[in-house]
């Protein structure tokens, strides 16, 4: 027997238009690359959004597109993710943070027909535009008065321009949920980065999962302000969920440092915020500097790397409450937050801060399991440790024009790659990677690619990068080298080779020398030995 409720597709164009009818007053501020504050509402997002639409189509822009940012938390950038989804294309949010080889070869794979881009990265898309085949039209997001008056880049066209030249009548069309609504390129263990391609019921259903009281907590009474990137898996899909609530949102732009961030919260009274546990050190740091304290903050939200312990102590001193969010761009972000149950009310401090130390429990919609070696699952004692993988509506079943590979498991689970334990209430704890990918601040590094790069010095027989533990990086960058029989090389030697062959901040910070390094059976390097082996080792 059938249930007879109504159908209707799930569709990210119809979260901006609850804000605009419910919402249409509550605003959306930015810090704007320009320089001042922008301040509209979701009323006049809506707005501009269908402007903005009809524009894109203008340029030939289709369903089924992939259209290409490269751009800070901004308004602009909040058109662009509802116009380009709305009309059925694909929002593909580039991260600027790349490499500019790395850049072209996601906008190259993704085939970007149209690509919009903040002035800060003007340099790095001059450099580009040429090799761009795919990319048609190049849309500077900025007004008249900020156009450069000379660039290699052909037929540059001015964002203002292009909305402020279309009429906002502009019908959302109606189609089926699962069609793809945005993409974004994570950097894995091996190879070239792989996209991860979003659908609209994906995002509404993360977006409803992510606002629950035990996820994000986001109401029509909050003001969030996302610090994690709007081109870092959708900003953990904050412009979905707080648009869905009608929260006031808050985009810091270009300036993510503790001054401007302190700035912000203040003056416009932000209850919520999430980043990367580097951002939060540097604000706490800033405030037991300058003396300074934080009022209307409520919640910060920690995830990306673990959390340290004695974060939460020093929010706490603020009134804020930390809770830490386990997620990756293959699940939308959202896993597991950190957050007590009932049972828990009446708990000595000591044990909730060892709840909150913890990753987390799964978000409805998100299962978890452990498995060993063999793919067998183990038991969630909070003893045993294995591969964690997941399950779940929001959860990446292949990556984006890719087989399938041993990303995902024969029963339909995908490998997350981080070692974990879960215990007998379901909170999981993470106590090592099986991936070799270093995390500073938030944002990947790739040890292959620092390896090979090393690998071509003359001197270098083998290298191996591994992270190392950073007091306000998360982990950076170690050399671990076996240099040929009979060369030598100094550390500033082999530190100077990157120059000029990836990002600066991707250059690692030291180098040792061993005689050897350790390998498996089939001769692959133990990074988890090696990691291990280093574990006290010391930033000079
Ligand atoms: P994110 O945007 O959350 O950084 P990525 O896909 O870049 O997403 O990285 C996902 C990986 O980051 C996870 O597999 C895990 O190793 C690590 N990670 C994410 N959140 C946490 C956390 N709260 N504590 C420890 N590690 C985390």
């Amino acid at each position: 027997l059938r249930g007879q409720m109504m159908t209707q597709p799930l569709l990210i164009s119809a979260l901006l238009t609850h804000a605009e009818t419910y919402h249409g007053d509550t605003e959306i501020v930015s810090r704007t690359v320009e320089g001042p504050i922008h301040r509209y509402t979701y009323r006049d997002a809506a707005k501009r959004a269908r402007q903005l639409a009809n524009g894109l189509i203008s340029l030939g822009v289709r369903p089924g597109d992939r259209v290409g940012t490269l751009a800070w938390n901004g308004y602009r950038h909040y058109e662009i993710y509802y116009a380009v989804s709305g009309m059925g294309a694909v929002c593909h949010t580039v991260n600027p943070r790349l490499f500019a080889e790395q850049i072209a070869y996601i906008i190259e794979h993704a085939e970007d027909t149209v690509l919009l881009f903040d002035l800060t990265f003007l340099p790095v898309v001059e450099q580009l535009a040429a090799h761009l085949k795919s990319v048609r039209h190049f849309v500077l997001l900025t007004d008249r008065a900020h156009m450069p008056a000379h660039t290699a880049i052909p037929d540059l066209l001015c964002y203002e321009d292009l909305v402020n030249s279309h009429s906002d009548r502009y019908a959302w069309p109606e189609f089926d949920e699962e069609t793809a609504s945005s993409l974004c390129y994570t950097s894995g263990t091996t190879g070239n980065p792989k996209g991860v391609l979003y659908s609209h019921r994906s995002t509404v259903l993360h977006a409803f999962a992510s606002s629950l009281p035990d996820s994000l907590d986001i109401s029509a009474e909050s003001c969030v302000m996302p610090v994690v990137p709007m081109f870092h898996v959708n900003a953990w899909g904050l412009p979905y969920s707080c648009t869905m609530n009608g929260a006031k949102l808050v985009l810091p732009g270009p300036k993510m440092d503790a001054i401007s961030l302190y700035e912000l919260i203040e003056s416009e009274g932000v209850t919520m915020t999430a980043g990367v546990p580097t951002v939060w050190m540097m604000l706490l740091q800033h405030c037991e500097k300058n003396r300074l304290r934080i009022h209307s903050l409520k919640r910060v939200i920690v995830g990306g790397s673990a959390a340290p312990e004695s974060m939460i102590d020093q929010l706490a001193e603020h009134g804020a409450e930390l809770r830490q969010l386990w997620g990756m761009t293959e699940l939308s972000p959202c896993g597991t937050t950190s957050t007590p149950k009932f049972k828990h009310r009446d708990s000595a401090t000591a044990v909730l801060r060892s709840l909150q130390t913890k990753q987390g429990r799964p978000i409805y919609g998100v299962q978890i399991r452990i498995v060993d070696d063999a793919g067998e699952p183990l038991p969630h004692d909070g003893v045993a440790f294995g591969n964690l993988q997941v399950k779940g509506p929001w959860v990446l079943s292949q990556y984006f024009r890719r087989d399938l590979d041993a990303s995902h498991t024969e029963d339909g689970w995908f490998n997350t790659g981080d070692v974990v334990t879960i215990d007998p209430d379901g909170y999981m704890k993470i106590t090592d990677r099986t991936k070799d990918v270093i995390k500073s601040g938030g944002e990947w590094i790739s040890s292959i690619e620092l390896e090979n790069i090393l690998v071509g010095h003359p001197a270098v027989a083998e290298a191996a990068a591994i992270g190392i533990t950073h007091p306000k990086w998360d982990e950076r960058p170690l050399m671990v080298v076996v240099l040929k029989p009979g060369a030598s090389a100094t550390r500033d030697e082999l530190i100077g080779f990157y120059e000029g062959k990836i990002a600066k901040w991707w250059t690692p910070d030291e180098v040792v020398f061993v005689e050897e390094l350790p390998h498996t059976a089939t001769g692959k390097l133990q990074k988890m030995k090696l990691r291990e082996q280093f574990r006290d080792f010391r930033w000079p």
